[in-house]
């Protein structure tokens, strides 16, 4: 690969590279929120860009709408044929957009726009498909020597999390209140978490229905897959290890998950694919895949006390997932449940063999017995009032980056009621 050139200037190290064009929603002080691509430090307003008669592939009236589901359900025979018409046109040779008189209109500067959420999700899903996660886990709160479920390498593990909480990145929230049972005490007590905690995630976007009682094979799956973006599935540890016996999460996890702003599509992270997961035992027929299903994308978490400097705390990939992307689809379907343009299906807390690629504090810390130094003196061992965690992505190769910008999000202090 040889990297595109543009006439927009692109700063050195930036996400929004010709070769990726992510979609958002994006709104300014005069424009209403409506769909853009991003590109260097600037957003292209696609529908100036359509009133200006340089992209036809989808109707105008989707581009003004206030989420992406609409010009996702044009089919990505037409978005990817958007998006190549659109890297044409910020290519360096191209003129059509760079000399029209509409560019004032259609060039916005991300620093005066406000991004919102880039999709409705009408469902979302949260799988647990990190092996190194998943052992680390099992290890903390059950058995060191069988950390592994009998069932983690047959099934895609997962359940139905909650899309009403689910926010845009600069989201912040209050330190959920709960019930606690302090492991000396013998009745459960109502008081904020303590454990405060992030899940560093990724999380795909279905970008085509399917239909009750339909099944989307490992083969088909990329078809209905539109893109990916960062997630941060925020949980609270102490209240999850009550609440969790026996039908899983639910009040730990769904006061806030945050997502980041731009739709990576699969389209530009295709020549990032690597090699899946060496799985064995042999997986189930309808689980089986070919080629390389994998993403290498390096992902990093930082966590930024109120007044103080960022420390990352972790360094992981995508590339670590024992389960693929089009596996989890595959699972998900199998039993005929159908799928809608929007839904988020995330991939579980991102751990690398590592220490320092542990995808959240429980396992950073190892539940909190080894505390993390911050570049400002204080240690952390979960996430405290005032601190933002930062997560970050992006691929390269051969002198091509694409990225997935930030998912940011800030934990405020518990209002007692
Ligand atoms: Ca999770």
């Amino acid at each position: 690969m040889k990297a595109l050139q543009s006439w927009i200037p692109i700063p050195a190290n930036s996400d929004f590279t010709p070769e990726n064009l992510p979609f958002g929603i994006f709104s300014t002080t005069s424009k209403s929120a409506r769909a853009g691509i991003a590109i260097g430090e600037h957003i292209i307003d696609l529908s100036e860009l359509h009133r200006a008669g340089l992209i036809n592939q989808v109707p105008s009236e989707v581009l003004l709408s206030k989420a992406l589901n609409e010009l996702i359900a044009c089919g990505k025979k037409n978005t990817s044929a958007l998006r190549l018409r659109v890297q044409q046109l910020v290519t360096a040779e191209n003129n059509e957009l760079q000399a029209h008189p509409n560019l004032q209109d259609i060039l916005v500067k991300q620093s005066i726009a406000t991004m919102h959420m880039p999709v409705n999700v009408g469902d979302y899903t949260d799988f647990y498909s990190s092996i190194d996660h998943a052992t680390n886990m099992g290890k903390m709160f059950r058995d060191p020597e069988n950390a592994l479920l009998p069932n983690w390498k047959h099934i895609p593990v997962g359940y139905h999390g909650r899309a009403s909480s689910i926010r845009v990145s600069g989201f912040k929230f209050h330190r959920p209140m709960g019930q606690l049972k302090p492991a000396d005490a013998e009745v459960p007590v109502f008081a904020p978490s303590k454990l405060m905690d992030f899940e560093l995630e990724t999380a795909f976007i279905i970008g085509k229905n399917s239909n009750l009682g339909e099944r989307i094979s490992t083969e088909q799956a990329d078809d209905y897959i539109f893109g990916m973006v960062l997630f941060n599935d925020w949980s609270a540890r102490d209240i999850q290890s009550w609440e969790y016996v026996p039908l899983g999460p639910f009040l730990a996890k769904n006061f806030a998950s945050v997502v980041s702003p731009w739709i990576v599509t699969l389209d530009a992270l295709e020549p990032f694919r690597v090699e899946g997961y060496k799985q064995e035992p042999k997986v189930q027929p309808y689980l089986e895949y070919s080629g390389n299903k994998n993403v290498d994308i390096h992902l990093e978490v930082s966590i930024k006390p109120e007044h103080g400097e960022e420390t990352i705390v972790s360094r992981s990939n995508y590339k670590y997932m024992y389960w693929t992307m089009e596996q989890q689809l595959a699972h998900h379907t199998v039993n005929g449940c159908n799928m809608n343009v929007g839904d988020m299906l995330a991939s579980g807390t991102i751990s690398g063999p590592d220490e320092g690629s542990y995808g959240s504090m429980m396992e950073i810390t190892w539940r909190g017995t080894k505390p993390v130094k911050m570049n400002d003196g204080s240690e952390r061992k979960f996430i405290n009032d005032g601190d933002t965690v930062i997560i970050r992505g992006n691929c390269e190769k051969d002198g091509v980056r694409v990225g997935f910008g930030e998912c940011s999000s800030t934990l405020l202090s518990a209002i007692a009621f």
